[in-house]
């Protein structure tokens, strides 16, 4: 169905990645009347755990163990890093509000105020991260004290192996073992899904059936470890009764993506957003912009049956890279899908990419981008805001190279903060010359 009348709102978030959630619940909590549009959402491939700063300068692949310190150095040498237009007190502030929507909805996260910690991957390499979900610190603590640690995998799950896990880790964790067993009521299935056995663990009779075939085969170890299973949106209460019921401390490894952890996110965050006020237009791509006289956007937000229009006073666009649609590379340049702003990126096209693929600096493809004012305005071809009240956030912005530097969640929900509370600042300041 279509609504004859365009909904109105103050602010008009484009994606429904990080960044993109990160920006409508900042909105929502500063009491502007808010809708997001997005196609897909890619934190459903997302490890669950949020990056701050892991890796500066690529080139030399220095590894911070303080993230904030790590930030500092980089905003020196990387001026134009949308970190370095921000207070480190306010990429904080942002990363606090961002994960207390989380932990008051049943996904607790930890972290080390001044530390980033040593996870582990699908695949048992360790990596640095700075926010862990709750579920997964036991197993940070335990590799840290090197205790001795059971890991279970199931039969009949793919794409994760407690053997291969604890050959690649044995270096780092010599004390894990690993064991293979079944999944209770998985029998009759010819392949398990991690997501399947999520929800069948937010049952007290599985947790049950589950820790008494796990109980024998603890032995002597301190602490279990399982693939990402332990609930979907219950996790927090999941984690600490399997833990009674098991009699040690569990922790989960995320698996292969689309995981458990993002997805998470992803229905957490769209079961609760709306009791923020947010209206959330999902899946719908945003097909036409236009400026009206008075400086308010129109949009028409587009699925398969329906079209919405939305006038919204502002937009911010957080619309990703090449994977989220936010940029598109053309057969000579990068363009910005929506308003053809102008892209930061190499003169040629021959120049986007390193010789080597594996080159230990990256590609210059990968720090291509939006270029924005200090108020996070994307800039026109003149170096002026291409519109007053358009704003942008995310990974769709230059001069970062999100991936290598092991700054994504990071970098999404601080320039989202940035430029969200920049919006307000200009609405206050008009509201005040009116
Ligand atoms: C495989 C993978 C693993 C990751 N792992 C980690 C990790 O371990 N730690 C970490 O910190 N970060 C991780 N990240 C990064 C993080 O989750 C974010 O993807 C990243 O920070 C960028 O977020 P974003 O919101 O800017 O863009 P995206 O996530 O790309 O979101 C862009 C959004 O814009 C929407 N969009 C684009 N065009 C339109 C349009 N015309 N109309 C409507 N909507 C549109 C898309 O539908 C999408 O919702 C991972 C990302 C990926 C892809």
């Amino acid at each position: 169905m279509s609504h004859p009348e365009p909904i109105q709102c103050d602010l008009m978030i484009i994606g429904t990645g990080m960044a993109g959630m990160a920006a409508a619940l900042f909105a929502a909590n500063r009491g502007l009347s808010t809708v997001q549009a997005g196609v897909s959402s890619e934190v459903i491939y997302a490890s669950g755990y949020m990056d701050l700063l892991g890796v500066h300068p690529i080139e030399d692949q220095k590894l911070w163990d303080n993230p904030w310190a790590g930030i500092e150095a980089m905003a020196r040498e990387i001026p134009n890093h949308p970190y370095a237009l921000m207070e480190m007190e306010d990429i904080n502030t942002a990363l606090e509000e961002f994960i207390s929507f989380f932990h008051e909805n049943g996904i607790p996260y930890q972290r080390k105020m001044a530390e980033n910690v040593e996870v582990m991957t699908p695949v048992g390499k360790t990596r640095p991260t700075y926010f862990v979900p709750q579920s997964m610190w036991a197993g940070v603590e335990a590799m840290k004290a090197q205790h001795r640690c059971l890991l279970v995998d199931f039969q009949r799950m793919q794409g994760f192996s407690a053997r291969q896990i604890a050959e690649v880790i044995g270096n780092k964790w010599p004390n894990v073992r690993p064991a293979r067993i079944r999944f209770p009521e998985g029998d009759k299935l010819t392949e398990l899904y991690p997501e399947w056995m999520a929800r069948k663990m937010e049952s007290p009779i599985i947790r049950e059936k589950l820790a008494r075939i796990i109980h024998p085969l603890l032995e002597d170890a301190r602490v279990l470890g399982l693939p990402a299973i332990l609930g979907m949106t219950r996790t927090k209460e999941v984690v600490e009764d399997f833990a009674n019921r098991v009699g040690v401390p569990v922790f989960e490894i995320p698996t292969i993506p689309p995981a458990v952890p993002g997805l998470r996110l992803k229905e957490t965050y769209e079961q609760y957003i709306s009791g923020k006020g947010v209206r959330l237009l999902f899946p719908k791509r945003i097909g036409q912009v236009q400026q009206e006289p008075d400086g308010a956007f129109l949009l028409t937000v587009e699925d398969t049956v329906s079209n919405d229009r939305v006038r919204s006073r502002g937009i911010l666009l957080a619309s990703g890279r090449f994977l989220g649609g936010g940029l598109h590379a053309g057969r000579k340049r990068i363009e910005e899908t929506l308003f053809d702003l102008p892209v930061f990126q190499p003169a040629a096209r021959s120049e986007w990419h390193r010789e080597d693929f594996f080159d230990p600096r990256g590609h210059p493809i990968n720090r291509a981008g939006l270029e924005i004012d200090d108020t996070f305005r994307p800039l026109d071809i003149s170096g002026q805001p291409a519109f007053p009240n358009l704003f942008a956030a995310g990974s769709i912005l230059a001069h970062q190279d999100w991936m290598r530097m092991k700054c994504g969640s990071g970098l999404a929900i601080a320039t989202a903060y940035a430029a969200v509370n920049a919006f307000v600042k200009q609405r206050v300041d008009k509201d005040l010359q009116a």
